[in-house]
Formats: structure tokens, C-alpha cells, sequence
């Protein structure tokens, strides 16, 4: 399973942005820029008056259908520009266009931005199914140069050519610090005002617990500093928040700036290392100064790890200054403000261990507050948070919601709750219901459903089978997990799925991992019993076979010839070494074992299909028929399973 996730802008804050400042008594250089940016604004204007975007519903409906349509130019296979008839551009529904500039008539007057030409296609189609073959719509198709392409090499080339002449006049005599003429150092940090109050709280970040606690202490620091202060207590300075993405490190630093209502400063780290020398370095500088300023306050660094990776030996001879320099001055700062003066730096990544050493020294981010994939008590919590601006139905049963969105992060759960509103308002609901939440769930794990796409009725029959194999592989397998769904719609790049449902575990035993291979070879297994042939389809499960036969043998130690060795490297150091920490020997033992498991598995599985082979074939024709399959016609076909289905399913 990939889970997509969505960026989740925060509109609690309003942000405010340094303004520039020009440099006093200087010669008018900055004429020039502005001269120049001028020029090349209005060329990047004039080329990009673009037509109206719309969605390819509102196409359909009102133009496609109502015959207004002239044609179709699909441009450089991104976008289609649509031409209206000239005498349908007086209708009520055009008259935007005829108001714009006089160009406008000509058209293109309408855009649609476009997955794929097939697609497209296919689409349109079908859209034109009923129409006389006259009144069907031609598409031609363009290649264009896309301007803005071409401009945005020019403009960093001219800008680059001016700077340079800038810098040679002014050196000596304007310093460089921040007053320089486009305030590359000032630091890009947002700063939410305590004017402006910001309404994340700790209400809105449910579960973790643990590490509510221990950042419930900072907000207490930053409240009521003096308490501490007076005992002689030293206030850490540097929190360090590891976990992996979507599990709201940043919504909690927000949540700690919210609740001790202090000026809140937040950059990622990937701002600080960029294009020119120096930059970084001097951002950092301004960042902690400005900090400083508005004490207590609270700075957040998310995705710390972009300048704080570890500058291990073997990179020394490909050192990023850049990055090193921006990393240095971090240290400095953080070592140079004192313990007590109101400002904390809190910071996110999702991989501690890759970071340098110094980093993680005693009074600098000597605290580390781990956050992890919640549990589903604390799914369930998330989903509360999420579903109090819904209006939901009755029919919505939490528990179930968080039971089978197994390994989803917080962001994954906000986002089904989004989707769950979206599916809703499109079917015109009152209410979003249990239903649409499901639907949500299965579109974030698998992609969109695209049961327009085109395949042959002999694709179809390979697909069945294979999925019909997967399932029935995992159904007489002691230790695969409850299946639950069986599919062959398309959706997203996938033909068909299984749908199981993941129990929780932190280790997995040597013969789950066993019975996990077979049920992912049972797809593959099918097609050579039913058609005695096999075919591409396979790709992803025998990629995701491999992969995780090489974790057992060379990283879990499951295998007997090679025995309890491990050559997992938690420390990532190995990534930038070529070659392997094993001999040339050992690689082939490797090989050699890895290949021996996989075949025996794939044997095994074969065998077990072999046996169960009346009930491949019934599932496959159901199938073919139905093209989804629930859990209650899987047990009508293969008979109750032996393992333990949980009830939660069964409803
Ligand atoms: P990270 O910074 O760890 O990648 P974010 O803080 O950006 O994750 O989380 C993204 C979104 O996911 C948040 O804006 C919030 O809507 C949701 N989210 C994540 N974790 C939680 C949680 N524990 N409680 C409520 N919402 C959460
Ligand atoms: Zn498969």
C-alpha cells in the first residue's frame, strides 16, 4: 500500500512576509531591475494570456452537449483548448468572453488541462456516443514552445549577469549583510503575530499522548518562564520531533505556539539551502535574530534534515559547502543564545538517525520527542477531530473507520475525511454517510476508481483469474491477513486488487513472512493453472516478492544457510559507499538463497491452488460477473476460513 497524501494548508494563521528594502544612498541600480522586470513581465504577460480553465464536467454539460463545441486543439498533449462556435458565443453563458479583449473572439476560449491524451479521448468518446456523425467534435493537436519554459532559463541568466555586475560596483562599498539589494539573507520565516491569535490548540491534535505531555511542559516555560528560572532550572533550547511524514509534528509545534499564545517562526530547511553562496547561512543568522526580538517565542525547522544530514568521511570529497556552512551557523546560533532567553527552537524530520551528531549535543536539540503511526484508539480519535466540521450521517460508525485504516497517518485520516465530504456533495447528499467514508478510504489507499478505462474482454478474464488466485492462495493461509474485498475495477494504475484487512503487529514470524509471499505469487500462480500461460500483469507482486524475500535473508536473519546475520544498516552510512558490506561470496549465497525461496514459495503456492482449483475457477466466473466480490460470497465459494475473521468486518 502507497498512501497518497495532501498537503494540508493551515488558514488559522495569516502569514506576513518581510517587505524589501532598497539600500539607502545607493546608486539607482535597482532601476535597472526594475527596468528589466518590467520588460520581461509584460513579454511573460502577453504570452500567457491564458484562455479559461474549466473541468471536463463542466465541458460535457454545457458545451459538449448543447453542440457548442467548434473543435478541439490539444496542445502539446497537456491541455486541450476548446474553440465555441461563433454563433453560440452569444448565448447568456459565454458572455464573460465577449467582454475580455477584442483577441478573445477568436478564441481559444476555453481550456481543460488533460491526464493523458488517451484518456482524454476515450472520454470524449464516450461523451459523443449519441451524436450524428456530423455533429461530432475533430480534435487537431499542436506542438507549442512553451514560453514560460523558456523564459524562466532566461530571466535567472539575466538576473545572474546583472547581479554580478552589481556586486562588482558595490564591493567595498555597500557591506553584503541584509541591507543587500534583494535581502537574500533576511530569513523567509513566516511570523504569526500574537495579535493575530492562532487557533490550533491541543484539542485539535488527537492521540499522542506521550508526546502531548512532554510538550505541554515548553508551553508551560514559555508561559510562566520565571518559575523555572528562579530554581535555577535550564530550559531546553532545541526539541527535535521525529516521525514519519503526515503524523503532525508540525501541526503540534503550531499547537504549542497556539496554546502559549507566542509569536511563532517557521522555515523548512529546505529553504535554507539554496541556489546562492551564503544565503543560508545568513538566513539562519537573521531567522534567530528576529526570534530574538519578539522572545519567548518559538522557532520551527521542519524538515531539519536537509541541513543537518551528517557530514560522514565518505562525503568529505563531495562536500555541499552550502549545506555545511548553513549547518554551522545553526550550531553557532543555537550555542549562542542563552539558556533562558525565551526562545525555543523546535524541529521536525522523519529520520533522526541521519543526522550529525553535533546536532543532537547536549544544549542543542537535546530533546527528542518521538511521534509515531497512531494506534486505532488513537485513529479513532484523529477521525473525531476530523469529522466535527462534517455533517455526517447516522449510519457512521467510527470504530469501524479506524479499524480498517490500519498503518494510516493523521494526514491520511484528514484526508479521507475530505475526500468522504467531496464524494458526498458530488451524489448531492444531505449527509456524508458510512458509505462514502469507505469509498474515501479505498480512493486514498488504491487511487481513483476508473471504470472507464478500456480493456479487452480477454485482459478482463487474466485479471479475474489473477485476483481470484490471490485471494484464494490468502484464504487457505494460516497466517495472511483477513481478506475482505475482491475487485477487478480499475483503479488508479492497478487492474484489480484485493482488499485485506491488516492486523497491527510489530514482528512478524518467519512462516507469516512465508505465507505472505505465496499469497502475493497466488495471482501469478492462477494464470499459469487457468491459461497456461503467464503474463506481465504480475510486475508489482513479483517486485514486492523480491524485495521482501532479499529483508529476510539478508536483513531478518531468517534463513538457515546464512544464519542469524544481519547486514541492515540502521545508520544509513552504507547508503554512500559503492558496493556492499558482504563479500563477493556471500553476495551469491544471498542470491542463490533468495531465488531457492521465492521458487519453493511459488512451488507451494501452485500446489495449494492445485487443490482448491474448482473454487479458483467458480471465483474467477463471479468475477467476471459481479467485479466486486464481498467477504460474504468468498465464504459461500471457498467455505468458512479457519482463520479468525474480526467481527468488525462482518457488518
Ligand atoms: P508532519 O509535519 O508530521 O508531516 P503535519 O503536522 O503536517 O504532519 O500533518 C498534516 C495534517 O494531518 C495536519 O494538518 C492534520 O490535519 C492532520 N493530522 C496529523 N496528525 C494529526 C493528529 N494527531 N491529530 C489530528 N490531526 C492530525
Ligand atoms: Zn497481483
Amino acid at each position: 500500500m502507497d498512501h497518497k497524501e495532501e498537503e494540508n494548508s493551515d488558514k488559522s494563521f495569516s502569514e506576513e512576509r518581510n517587505p524589501m528594502t532598497l539600500p539607502k544612498g545607493s546608486k539607482p541600480y535597482w532601476l535597472y531591475f526594475l527596468f528589466l522586470f518590467l520588460i520581461l513581465f509584460s513579454i511573460f504577460n502577453w504570452t500567457a494570456t491564458k484562455p479559461n480553465e474549466i473541468s471536463w464536467l463542466t465541458f460535457e454539460q454545457t458545451m459538449l452537449s448543447a453542440h457548442d463545441v467548434a473543435k478541439i486543439v490539444v496542445v502539446n498533449k497537456e491541455s486541450a483548448e476548446i474553440y465555441i462556435k461563433e454563433d453560440r458565443l452569444k448565448a447568456p453563458k459565454y458572455s464573460t468572453i465577449l467582454k475580455g479583449a477584442f483577441m478573445s473572439k477568436l478564441g481559444p476560449h476555453y481550456a481543460i488541462q488533460i491526464g493523458s491524451v488517451e484518456s482524454f479521448e476515450s472520454k470524449l468518446q464516450q461523451a459523443q456516443q449519441n451524436f450524428l456523425p456530423e455533429e461530432r467534435v475533430e480534435i487537431t493537436y499542436q506542438n507549442r514552445t512553451n514560453w514560460t519554459a523558456v523564459l524562466s532559463w532566461i530571466v535567472p541568466f539575466g538576473l545572474l549577469i546583472l547581479f554580478w555586475v552589481f556586486m562588482l560596483r558595490g564591493l567595498g562599498r555597500s557591506s553584503m549583510g541584509g541591507g543587500s539589494i534583494f535581502n537574500f539573507g533576511k530569513s523567509t520565516a513566516k511570523l504569526f503575530d500574537k495579535d493575530i491569535k492562532s487557533t490550533v490548540t491541543f484539542k485539535d491534535v488527537a492521540g499522542l499522548r506521550e508526546a502531548k505531555s512532554e510538550v505541554e511542559e515548553i508551553v508551560d516555560f514559555l508561559k510562566n518562564p520565571k518559575t523555572y528560572t528562579k530554581l535555577g532550572a535550564k530550559i531546553p533550547k532545541g526539541v527535535m520531533l521525529v516521525g514519519p511524514t503526515g503524523t503532525g509534528k508540525t501541526l503540534m509545534a503550531k499547537a504549542v505556539a497556539g496554546e502559549a499564545q507566542v509569536p511563532f517562526f517557521s522555515l523548512s530547511g529546505s529553504e535554507f539551502v539554496e541556489m546562492f553562496v551564503g544565503v543560508g547561512a545568513s538566513r539562519v543568522r537573521d531567522l534567530f535574530k528576529q526570534a530574538k526580538e519578539k522572545a519567548p517565542s518559538i522557532i520551527f525547522i521542519d524538515e531539519i534534515d536537509a541541513v543537518g544530514r551528517s557530514r560522514s568521511k565518505a562525503n568529505a570529497f563531495q562536500a555541499n559547502d552550502e549545506r555545511e556552512n548553513t549547518l554551522n551557523q545553526l550550531l553557532t546560533e543555537l550555542d549562542g543564545f542563552g539558556t533562558n532567553t525565551g526562545v525555543i527552537v523546535l524541529a521536525a524530520t522523519n529520520r533522526a538517525d541521519i543526522l550529525d551528531k553535533a546536532l543532537l549535543r547536549p544544549g542543542r536539540f537535546d530533546r527528542h520527542i518521538y511521534l509515531e503511526l497512531p494506534t486505532k484508539q488513537e485513529r479513532m480519535e484523529i477521525f473525531e477531530v476530523h469529522l466535527r466540521p462534517i455533517k455526517k450521517a447516522k449510519d457512521v460508525d467510527v470504530k469501524l473507520l479506524a479499524s480498517m485504516s490500519p498503518g494510516f497517518s493523521g494526514a491520511d485520516i484528514a484526508n479521507i475525511c475530505n475526500e468522504a465530504a467531496l464524494i458526498a456533495a458530488r451524489k448531492k447528499k444531505e449527509a456524508v454517510e458510512q458509505e462514502d467514508f469507505m469509498e474515501a478510504r479505498d480512493r486514498v489507499v488504491g487511487g481513483l476508481e476508473r471504470k472507464g478505462k478500456i480493456i479487452s474482454p480477454k485482459e478482463k478474464e487474466i485479471v479475474a483469474y489473477h485476483e481470484a488466485g490471490h485471494a484464494v492462495a490468502s484464504w487457505f493461509l494460516k497466517n495472511v491477513d483477513a481478506l475482505v474485498k475482491v475487485s477487478i475495477i480499475p483503479r488508479g494504475k492497478s487492474l484489480g486488487s484485493a482488499w485485506y484487512l491488516p492486523e497491527e503487529h510489530q514482528i512478524v514470524t518467519k512462516a507469516k513472512f512465508i505465507d505472505q509471499l505465496c499469497a502475493t505469487l497466488g495471482g501469478r500462480a492462477a494464470e499459469e493453472i487457468i491459461f497456461n500461460e503467464v503474463s506481465s500483469g504480475a510486475l508489482d507482486d513479483l517486485e514486492k516478492v523480491t524485495k521482501q524475500a532479499y529483508t529476510m535473508v539478508a536483513y531478518y536473519g531468517l534463513n538457515d544457510k546464512i544464519g542469524p546475520l544481519s547486514f541492515y544498516d540502521s545508520t544509513g552510512e552504507n547508503e554512500r559507499f559503492l558496493g556492499k558490506p558482504y563479500s563477493e561470496n556471500m553476495a551469491m549465497i544471498i542470491d542463490k538463497e533468495v531465488q531457492a525461496l521465492i521458487v519453493s514459495s511459488y512451488n507451494k503456492t501452485i500446489e495449494l491452488l492445485l487443490k482448491h482449483q474448482s473454487k479458483l475457477e467458480s471465483l474467477g466466473q463471479l468475477l467476471l460477473k459481479k467485479e466486486v466480490v464481498y467477504l460474504e460470497d468468498l465464504e459461500k465459494i471457498l467455505g468458512k476460513r479457519t482463520k479468525e475473521i474480526p467481527a468488525q468486518v462482518r457488518d
